[in-house]
């Protein structure tokens, strides 16, 4: 998927400089604790080292932790790896909605390493991204779980399709819905990507946050029709319905 480009000298010397320029007038500060930084992350040490001692993987499945979905739920397991703190919930939507995606890589290095640990048959699985509908990609300009796809790329060893899943219908943003809306409204928005086969085939779905599940349970019916072994969902955190 991903495409080298070439860039000139000229062009890469002006962009250094450039930033350099910007970060003279507007010197980078840590996104948690308003700290200078003396390197261009997004984080100070600190607070890195603060954000990965919150780490905290949960193991997730069946009708006792997913009681908010209605009908079969066919995906096999969610793991999320850290609690839903202040901390966590800023980062997320610094990833999301302010385009910061070094930190997106910087959260999907952590989430690979940690899902290494945590599944024991890694090796075996696909992973893939859960996608936007193209018209709200094309609005936000990029798909923040395939920054934290890239990032898995980045420490982990497996094959990431990055086009597995298509979504084929626009929904409205789910954040305020309630649990059964959420569930009406990602019904039948995905389908698979007929390029690929998922015979037999563990997958592992990357979304920022998993809620109620609806999300996954969906892409997990298309994957499992498909085909599809295993489908586990992985996340940053998961949030507490209200
Ligand atoms: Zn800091």
């Amino acid at each position: 998927m991903s495409r080298t480009k070439y860039l000139s000298p000229a062009y890469q010397f002006g962009k250094s400089f450039f930033q350099i320029l910007l970060d003279f007038i507007y010197p980078p500060t840590c996104i948690q604790c308003n700290r200078r930084l003396d390197h261009s992350g997004f984080l100070c040490h600190e607070c890195e080292e603060f954000i990965l001692n919150l780490m905290n993987p949960a193991f997730q499945k069946g009708r006792h932790d997913f009681y908010h979905l209605e009908g079969e739920i066919l995906f096999d397991e969610v793991i999320t790896f850290w609690d839903y703190t202040p901390e966590i919930e800023q980062l997320i939507f610094q990833v999301k909605y302010q385009r910061k995606k070094k930190l997106g890589l910087f959260l999907g290095q952590q989430l690979g390493k940690a899902f290494q640990t945590a599944y024991e048959n890694w090796k075996q699985c696909i992973v893939m991204p859960v996608p936007l509908h193209r018209i709200r990609h094309r609005e936000r300009g990029y798909n923040q779980s395939d920054i934290l796809c890239q990032g898995i790329n980045d420490c982990v060893n497996v094959p990431i399709y990055y086009d597995g899943l298509i979504r084929n219908r626009h929904t409205s943003t789910q954040t305020r819905l309630s649990a059964k809306e959420r569930q009406d409204n990602v019904k039948n928005a995905f389908e698979v990507n007929p390029s690929y086969s998922f015979q037999g085939k563990d997958i592992v779905l990357v979304d920022d946050v998993i809620t109620t599940g609806a999300t996954v349970n969906n892409c997990a019916a298309c994957l499992k029709e498909a085909g599809a072994r295993k489908v586990i969902g992985i996340a940053l955190a998961r949030p507490q319905l209200d």
